[in-house]
């Protein structure tokens, strides 16, 4: 009796023993892994439901922002420089000397206008970025040595942003182009954006569409293996383009492309027909009339 009685107890030791050992084990090792994997999905659930929604909303961004005109005037630059040669009158004509665009960037950065880059205008477009109140984009085309050596100290001394259009077979091409040293060294600013504007500047509507889409796609890939980073934008030579052209353009990668076409509101339907102003050697009050909104 006595015997059967031990037994019996021990039986209820070794079982109170064994669940508690479990009970241990479940809650200091299977418990916290079942925490920890719940925890886990429900992060990764909540992350997923955020990148969503991120999603969502920089589509309902884009379409929002693709339904309406902003003011962004974009100005067209060539030369920066002080034309010593009076005889040669269309360059006179296309120059602006260094004192008049220093001028022109501080009566800007005064009114409270901002430049930007048309990488900042693909990304407000892309839903990633807001634009800033006054939005205005400084353009230099065909990448002239002045650029060089007039234009870019002065926009260095004001911290502005411009973007240079550049023929990319032009590199080292006589003294009045860029070398390709010089082009290295301006890619080396935070300020300045390369962009493409094909490569023996030709008219882009008279040569056979092959042609036409290789100096296109040749430009933009030649820049980008020379500077080791993405050309996203271009300018079409003379400002001379067609439906066919701009659709080429999109074709190639690049994500706008500007004219030579007069107008300040710019669309996202226009993305690759941008308008742009010249606006000479007006300067204060002047260069701000040059600049007005367009009221439709
Ligand atoms: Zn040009």
């Amino acid at each position: 009796m006595k015997k059967w009685v031990l037994g019996k107890q021990f039986y209820w030791v070794c079982a109170t023993t064994a669940v508690f050992i479990l009970g241990i084990i479940y809650a200091s090792v299977v418990y916290p892994m079942q925490l920890r994997k719940q925890n886990e999905q429900q992060i990764a659930r909540e992350e997923a439901r955020s990148l969503q929604l991120a999603q969502q909303q920089r589509n309902v961004l884009t379409r929002v922002r693709s339904q309406s005109e902003i003011y962004l005037p974009i100005l067209l630059y060539h030369y920066v420089e002080v034309v010593t040669d009076e005889r040669d009158t269309i360059r006179q004509g296309l120059s602006i000397t260094p004192q008049i665009f220093e001028s022109q960037l501080t009566t800007l950065l005064a009114n409270g206008f901002t430049p930007i880059t048309f990488d900042d205008l693909s990304a407000y477009y892309a839903g990633r970025a807001e634009l800033p109140p006054k939005p205005v984009i400084v353009t230099f085309d065909d990448g002239y040595r002045d650029f060089y050596t007039d234009a870019f100290p002065i926009l260095k001394k004001h911290q502005v942003k411009a973007a240079i259009f550049v023929v990319s077979g032009f590199l080292d091409y006589t003294k009045n182009y860029l070398t390709r040293a010089q082009l290295k060294e301006i890619a080396t600013s935070p300020l300045i954006e390369i962009n493409a504007h094909s490569v023996n500047h030709p008219n882009l509507t008279l040569l056979s569409l092959p042609n036409a889409v290789w100096e296109i796609t040749e430009s933009k890939r030649a820049l980008e293996n020379f500077l080791s980073r993405p050309v996203n934008h271009f300018a079409y030579p003379f400002g001379a383009y067609s439906q066919i052209l701009a659709y080429e353009v999109a074709r190639a990668g690049f994500q706008t492309a500007a004219t030579v076409e007069f107008g300040v509101n710019q669309s996202f339907t226009g993305r690759f027909t941008l308008k742009r102003i010249r606006v000479g050697g007006f300067t204060g009050p002047e260069l701000l009339a040059k600049m007005k909104p367009e009221f439709n």
